[in-house]
């Protein structure tokens, strides 16, 4: 096989199916066929013009795993055949946050699959060797799939926590609330309201072990929230990040409590500084993940606190990226999946 097929959003709600030759192979990278890639909100947003920070054309693919098939001349951490997930996030590790082990902040940060030359949405994909994490032999690939989406949450739960035995509220029954509600029941919360405006998907939060949800298109979301958690919230996670979370978020959260925000904006939003300060709220953005973070999300998968069957509710071949793209916009599927 001298040329691969690879999925490029080529411009506003416009995939292709191209084929191109092979990258080459540069001796501290890996190559791997691809076996999953999952659609994440971050792509189908991009496809829409609507992420602040992806340029169109952008080659989607950072929800990925597979085999490795050919290792370059300097790696020595991965050996081909190995099973293989990848972090996406390409840190410099020469700025002084990756000197200090956060390189997920790295001042020059660059992300595969998101604005990057290079994404896993293809039949094969090439990566630094430093950016793979072994999967474990007992976990099957659908589950696999969740590592990176599961990340995302374990990472805010911890930098927003710890959560045991805390009030916690989680704005958005999408995929990364409900993963989210996952890590707070995992952490050991002590109570987690759940807020959507859709009945559809605060059913399913219920189903996902949910204590309780409250409508979110209702008039009073702050009062309902506070009487459903039975007092103020100590974290409350915003999966959705728009004008109207926020600001409820910010009001539902304790004095001194944390409002983290997990969910990818859209647009910059107003927030009530005044309560902000009085109430002494701390909020909190958080970004992608490290590797204990996927170290956590992988020992969550293998302790059954998620089931991929619970999340991965589609899947499509590499041939109809496009259909897979729609699916996962529609709000109709939780996780949509991508199988070459
Ligand atoms: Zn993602
Ligand atoms: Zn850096």
């Amino acid at each position: 096989m001298t040329d691969i097929r690879r999925v490029v959003v080529t411009g506003l709600d416009t995939v292709e199916l191209r084929t191109e030759p092979r990258a080459d192979l540069a001796p501290d990278e890996v190559r791997a066929r691809t076996v999953t890639i999952g659609v994440c909100g971050s792509d189908t947003h991009a496809l829409h013009g609507r992420h602040p920070l992806i340029p169109i054309p952008y080659y989607p693919g950072h929800e990925v795993t597979g085999v490795v098939t050919e290792i370059g001349s300097d790696v020595t951490s991965v050996v081909v055949g190995e099973r293989v997930t990848v972090e996406p996030t390409l840190p410099c590790w020469a700025c002084k946050q990756c000197r200090r082990g956060e390189e997920n902040l790295c001042e020059n940060l660059q992300f595969f699959g998101c604005g990057y030359p290079q994404g896993g949405m293809a039949d094969e994909f090439v990566v630094r060797a430093d950016r793979l994490h072994p999967i474990p032999d007992g976990m099957d690939d659908v589950t696999a799939s969740l590592i990176e989406p599961l990340s995302t949450p374990v990472h805010a739960g911890r930098i927003a926590g710890p959560l045991t035995d805390q009030a916690v509220v989680i704005m958005g029954c999408g995929t990364i609330g409900l993963l989210m509600l996952a890590v707070a029941r995992y952490e050991g919360a002590r109570r987690i309201v759940m807020t959507d405006p859709l009945a559809s998907k605060r059913d399913i939060a219920v189903r996902h072990g949910a204590d309780a949800v409250v409508d979110a298109a209702q008039a009073d979301l702050v009062g309902q929230v506070r009487v459903a958690l039975g007092e103020s919230a100590d974290v409350v996670f915003d999966c959705v990040a728009i004008q109207a979370t926020i600001v409820a978020a910010i009001h539902l959260a304790s004095k001194g409590g944390t409002v983290a925000i997990v969910g990818v904006p859209s647009a910059d939003v107003v927030i009530p500084t005044i309560t902000v300060q009085d109430n002494q709220i701390r909020i909190q953005g958080c970004a992608t993940y490290l590797p204990q973070d996927y170290a956590k999300s992988i020992e969550m998968l293998l302790a059954g606190a998620v089931r991929a069957t619970d999340f991965v509710t589609a899947e499509f071949p590499l041939t109809q990226a496009r259909e897979a793209f729609a699916a996962s916009s529609s709000g109709q599927e939780i996780k949509v999946l991508i199988r070459p």
